[in-house]
């Protein structure tokens, strides 16, 4: 997203001569390195690092010549496209804003096709445009990169675009290549996913409490009371209207609390050489739901953790062997490659599949998923 569609060098350089109108900022498009501040010497370097950390920064970058146009011809070809971005721990509202960016750019339907990731190897794909020089993560990817030609990457390989009016040039040729469906998965460590509404926080009853205190004179049942997934087919209209009041709060998804058990889990996991992941969407009507989310899992699960999330409205892209989630049955563009194993809670009572109930029993229900796993991976080989 940063700068094959929003032209975010160039906003950064305008904030930061705004911002420190004193120091000799140099134009955009003349870094040869893509970590430039490592190479910048001071007080450009500075003067840049603040301006990347401002609030709303991400709100206010122009895009990118044909980024939209083209993300739309591809729709149009029966392609499926994704905004695949990665947001910044340093810039308190980057993750929301860039959801906002996109919903006011490209409408609903284009945010609900974006993936915040700090790790793009485990989206699945068959091309990921990206400027950056080269792109690692926990998964051999399933895509090829077509390189988004900027000055910092001239040394390397593969396709490259070089504008968005010319995409087919380089994006035909991958779509006629006989490819083995996300072949990466014989060649990568064992991956979980946690959903982080319910397993991760405590969702229902905080937004319960919540608005049960903002509204004394409404009935708010009780989360035992909540024996289906979608809100306006059971709540009264009075209770709807205010239980949405209190998600579409801001700063709401940064009080959330803390379920008990899932953190040593997920780190347990970890431990045991299982990559792990937060795959969590973000409540669109919410303006800071994504970064509060991360803001919540840096705060109380530290950085390693924040780094592992994916800010995402559709899991089915997830390149992951188990889905730990609340929600009864999970849908979107992709038949999923994970199995999704269902968080125990009121609403999913008829979903079939394995079913945690206590976090501290992971392993019950994940070794036996990973034994599998192990086997067919014999199997293929
Ligand atoms: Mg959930």
């Amino acid at each position: 997203m940063d700068r094959p569609m929003a032209s975010w060098e160039e906003g950064v350089v305008d904030l930061a001569r705004k911002l420190h109108p004193d120091v000799d900022i140099a134009d955009a498009g003349t870094r040869t390195d893509y970590y430039f501040l490592k190479t910048t010497a001071e007080p450009e370097r500075s003067a840049m690092h603040d301006a990347m950390k401002q609030p709303g920064l991400y709100r206010t970058l122009n895009a990118v010549d044909g980024s939209f146009d083209a993300f739309q011809d591809m729709l149009d070809a029966g392609d499926e496209a994704f905004i695949c971005s990665t947001p910044s721990l340093e810039n308190p509202t980057c993750a929301s804003d860039k959801l906002a960016w996109l919903d006011q750019r490209g409408g609903r339907q284009v945010t609900e096709r974006s993936v915040l990731t700090f790790d793009k190897t485990i989206i699945l794909g068959d091309a990921l445009v990206d400027d950056k020089h080269e792109i690692h993560g926990a998964h051999t990817p399933t895509w090829e990169h077509v390189v988004y030609d900027s000055a910092y990457n001239q040394n390397t390989p593969g396709p490259r675009l070089r504008n968005w009016q010319t995409w087919r040039n380089q994006i035909d040729p991958i779509r006629r290549t006989p490819r083995n469906d996300f072949r990466s998965r014989e060649q990568r460590p064992f991956t979980v996913v946690w959903d982080m509404d319910e397993p991760i926080v405590h969702w229902y009853d905080d937004i319960i409490r919540k608005t049960r205190a903002d509204n004394p004179g409404i009935r708010i049942r009780p989360k035992e009371e909540h024996l289906r997934w979608e809100l306006p087919s059971f709540l009264e209209p009075d209770e709807l209207e205010a239980i949405t009041r209190t998600m579409n709060t801001p700063g709401v998804y940064k009080d959330l609390t803390e379920v008990e058990g899932t953190r040593q889990a997920f780190f347990e996991m970890l431990d045991e050489g299982i990559e792990v992941f937060i795959g969590t969407a973000s409540a669109l009507d919410n303006p800071t739901c994504a970064s509060d989310k991360l803001i919540w899992l840096n705060d109380n699960w530290g950085s390693d953790a924040a780094h592992r999330a994916v800010i995402l409205q559709d899991k089915t892209i997830l390149d992951a062997d188990v889905l730990i989630d609340d929600k009864p049955k999970i849908t979107g563009r992709f038949q999923p490659v994970w199995t999704h194993v269902v968080w125990d809670d009121p609403y999913n009572q008829q979903s079939p599949g394995p079913r945690m109930t206590d976090p501290r029993n992971w392993r019950e229900i994940v070794y036996p998923l990973r034994e599998k796993w192990e086997w067919e991976r014999k199997q293929a080989a």
